[in-house]
C-alpha cells in the first residue's frame, strides 16, 4: 500500500506494485520469456452466430511470471511494444499457434487462426518476409490465416498500411479490424484496403437492451452492403446472442459459447463441435 495524500490509501496489487517499481527487470523477464519460447497460447473460438460452426480461432497470448504468476495480455503486449519485443514475440506464438492448429487438422481440416498484430509491428521492414517465412517454416496454408488489427490504430496508419496489407493479401490472408465501433472511424473509408471482417468492441455488446443495438445494426448495415462480415466479441448471455442474430451479425465470439481455452482443451472441443 502507498500513502496518497493525507487519508487517503491507494492498494496496488502485486503485480502493479512490481510494474511500477521494478519496470526493467519485468522488461527483461519478458525478453527471456519471448526468447525461449515461454509464452502460451490459449484459443478462443469465433463461431457463426447461431453457434454452430467455426469461423476461425482466436489466438491469445498467456504469460505466466515466475513469480507474479498469470499476467494479461492488456499488461504485457505494451510492455513488448516498448522495447520492441512486439515482432519477436508473434512471430513465436504465430508458430506455436499454426503447429497447434496443425495437429488439429485430423479433427477439424481446415481449421482457421485469428492472430492479434500490433500495428507498430506491421509498419517495420521485413514484417511480410517474415510472417511468410513462419506459415512456410509450419507448413500452415496462408489462406487459412486471419490478421486482427485494432481499428484506432489502423486509423492512424492507414496509408502505410496499405503495402503489408495488400502483399499478405496476395498469399490469401485475411484482415479482420478489431474493437471496431471504438474509434468512430467511417466504414466506407476502410473500404478501399482488403478487410474483410469487422470485430464490434465488446462494449457495445454490453449495452445491448440499453441502446447498443443501434450501433451495431449501422455497423452491421454498413459492413454487408461493403461484402464485409461481422463478427460481435464479449457475447455473455442468450439475450445478447439472440439479438444480434436479429440483427444478422454473422459470427459471435464470447464467454457464451466458450472461454479461452488451453491446447490441453482444444482437441476435446473441437471433437465435440464436430460430433
Ligand atoms: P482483444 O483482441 O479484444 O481480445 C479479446 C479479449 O476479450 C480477450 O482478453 C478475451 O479473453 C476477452 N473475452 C473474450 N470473450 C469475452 C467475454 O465474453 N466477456 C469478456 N468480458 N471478455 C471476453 P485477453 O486474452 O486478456 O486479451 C486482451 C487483449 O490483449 C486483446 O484484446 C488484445 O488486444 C491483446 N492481445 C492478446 N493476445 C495478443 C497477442 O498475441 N498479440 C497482440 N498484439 N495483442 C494481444
Ligand atoms: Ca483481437
Ligand atoms: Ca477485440
Ligand atoms: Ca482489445
Amino acid at each position: 500500500a502507498k500513502q496518497a495524500g493525507r487519508d487517503q490509501v491507494i492498494v496496488f496489487d502485486e503485480q502493479m506494485e512490481y510494474l511500477l517499481n521494478d519496470y526493467e527487470k519485468l522488461e527483461l523477464d519478458l525478453k527471456s520469456s519471448i526468447d525461449n519460447e515461454q509464452i502460451d497460447v490459449s484459443f478462443q473460438p469465433i463461431l457463426t452466430a447461431d453457434g454452430k460452426n467455426l469461423e476461425s480461432l482466436e489466438v491469445l497470448g498467456r504469460w505466466f511470471h515466475p513469480k507474479l504468476g498469470l499476467i494479461n495480455p492488456d499488461r504485457f503486449i505494451p510492455i513488448a511494444e516498448n522495447a520492441r519485443l512486439i515482432r519477436r514475440y508473434t512471430l513465436g506464438v504465430l508458430k506455436k499457434a499454426c503447429l497447434v492448429a496443425k495437429m488439429e487438422f485430423g479433427i477439424y481440416p481446415d481449421l482457421r487462426l485469428s492472430v492479434n498484430i500490433s500495428v507498430q509491428e506491421m509498419l517495420e521492414d521485413d514484417f511480410f518476409n517474415d510472417l511468410h517465412e513462419v506459415l512456410l517454416e509450419t507448413d500452415y496454408p496462408p489462406h487459412l490465416l486471419n490478421l486482427e488489427i485494432t481499428e484506432s490504430l489502423f486509423v492512424k496508419n492507414e496509408s502505410e498500411l496499405a503495402k503489408p496489407m495488400q502483399q499478405c493479401n496476395e498469399l490469401g490472408i485475411k484482415f479482420h479490424i478489431d474493437d471496431f465501433g471504438s474509434a468512430y472511424s467511417s466504414i466506407a473509408r476502410l473500404h478501399t484496403l482488403p478487410i474483410d471482417v469487422l470485430k464490434i468492441d465488446k462494449a457495445f455488446i454490453k449495452r445491448i437492451g440499453e441502446g447498443g443495438e443501434e450501433l451495431i445494426r449501422a455497423v452491421i448495415e454498413m459492413a454487408h452492403s461493403l461484402k464485409m462480415k461481422v463478427i460481435c466479441e464479449g457475447v455473455e448471455t442468450t439475450e445478447q446472442a439472440l439479438c444480434i442474430i436479429e440483427l444478422g451479425g454473422d459470427y459471435i465470439q464470447g464467454y457464451l459459447y466458450s472461454k479461452p481455452m488451453a491446447i490441453s482443451e482444444l482437441s476435446m472441443w473441437l471433437h465435440k463441435l464436430n460430433y
